[in-house]
């Protein structure tokens, strides 16, 4: 009996920690899918980074 106990304790504790690190995933994937980059000059929006590096090269 103490040993299935302590097994589902383990188990539980496994899923708990496999449950965390989806809650943490998920978010950093949806933002990484959405990345805009933005001017921190005039505050214009890029899709993407090189986008942005050659927008700010004309503010120089
Ligand atoms: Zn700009």
């Amino acid at each position: 009996m103490c040993r299935d106990g302590t097994q589902m304790l383990e188990e539980e504790r496994t899923a708990r920690r496999q449950e965390r690190r989806l809650r943490r995933n998920t978010p950093t994937v949806a933002v990484a899918t959405t990345t805009t980059y933005t001017c921190p000059t005039c505050n214009m929006i890029c899709g993407s980074r090189i986008g942005l590096f050659s927008h700010q090269r004309t503010h120089r």
